[in-house]
C-alpha cells in the first residue's frame, strides 16, 4: 500500500490513496468510509490494511462526523463511546498511541504535530476553511501547552486550483486570503484551498517552513485518489491520520 506521507511531520502519520485496497467498482480499491455504500465487510478489511501498514492500532483511531464546521474536539481521556457520533472537523490528541483521523475525497486534510506528542487532524473544505478550522486546530493545540515554533503542519491530497471551479459567491469568501482566487476572461473562478489554508496558518503565525503543501490534486490523479468533484457520490473516501505521543 501506498500511503502519502510528509517529510516534515514528526510523528506517526499518512494520507491514505485509493490504492491497495479490496473493493471494487467505484469503491475501488481502499475505501475506508462508511458513509457512501460499499460492503461492510470490504470498509472493515481496508481499514484493517491500512492500520496495518500505516502503523497504528484500529481500536485507537479516533474519526468524527464531520459538518463542514469549525467544531474542535480533544478526545484526551474520553473512551470510544463518548466520542461515537460527535460532530467535529478537528481533533486532538495527546495520549500515546492515541491516533486522530479525517475521512475525504477532495477537501483538504491538514496534520499537525508539535514533535512532543501532540497533534491534530483537521478536515477542511472550503466552508471549514472559511470557518477557520486550521486556525482552531492551532490555537487548540496553544492551549494545552504547544508552541508555535515546533508546529510542523502537512496538508494532504486534495482538489487543486487547477480543478477548483466554483462560483461568485464561494470565490468572494476567499478574495481576502492572497494567491487563493485566481480569476481568468474566459472561465468561472478557481479557489485553491490548500494556498487559502497556508495563508490562514502563516496570519496565524506559522512560517512557511512549518508547512508542506506538496501534496497532489484529487480530481487530477484518478488512478490514486477519490474524487468527490470528479466522480460525483457513492464513491470511496481516503482516510488521513497522525498518531500522538
Ligand atoms: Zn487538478
Amino acid at each position: 500500500m501506498r500511503l502519502v506521507r510528509s517529510p516534515l511531520l514528526p510523528a506517526v502519520h499518512g494520507f491514505s490513496t485509493r490504492q491497495g485496497g479490496v473493493s471494487t467498482g467505484r469503491y475501488a480499491s481502499l475505501n475506508v468510509g462508511a458513509r457512501w455504500g460499499d460492503t461492510e465487510g470490504n470498509v472493515q478489511e481496508n481499514r484493517r490494511r491500512l492500520a496495518s501498514d500505516g502503523g497504528f492500532a484500529l481500536q485507537q483511531l479516533i474519526c468524527a462526523r464531520q459538518v463542514h464546521g469549525a467544531t474542535l474536539l480533544r478526545i484526551d481521556g474520553r473512551s470510544a463511546e463518548e466520542l461515537a457520533n460527535r460532530e467535529a472537523d478537528a481533533l486532538i490528541a495527546t495520549d500515546p498511541g492515541r491516533a486522530v483521523g479525517v475521512y475525504t475525497a477532495d477537501c483538504v486534510p491538514l496534520l499537525m504535530a508539535d514533535g512532543r506528542g501532540r497533534v491534530a487532524a483537521v478536515h477542511a473544505g472550503w466552508r471549514g476553511t472559511v470557518a477557520r478550522i486550521a486556525v482552531a486546530a492551532l490555537e487548540g493545540l496553544l492551549e494545552i501547552g504547544a508552541h508555535k515554533r515546533d508546529f510542523r503542519v502537512a496538508l494532504g491530497p486534495a482538489i487543486g486550483p487547477c480543478c477548483f471551479e466554483v462560483g461568485e459567491e464561494v470565490a468572494a469568501q476567499f478574495e481576502h486570503l492572497p494567491g487563493a482566487v485566481a480569476r481568468s476572461p474566459s472561465a468561472r473562478p478557481h479557489v485553491d484551498l490548500r494556498r487559502a489554508n497556508l495563508e490562514l496558518l502563516l496570519g496565524a503565525g506559522l512560517s512557511r517552513e512549518q508547512i508542506d503543501l506538496a501534496a497532489p490534486c484529487t480530481m487530477c490523479e484518478r488512478e490514486r485518489f477519490f474524487s468527490f468533484r470528479r466522480d460525483g457520490g457513492q464513491i470511496g473516501q481516503m482516510l488521513s491520520f497522525i498518531v500522538a505521543g
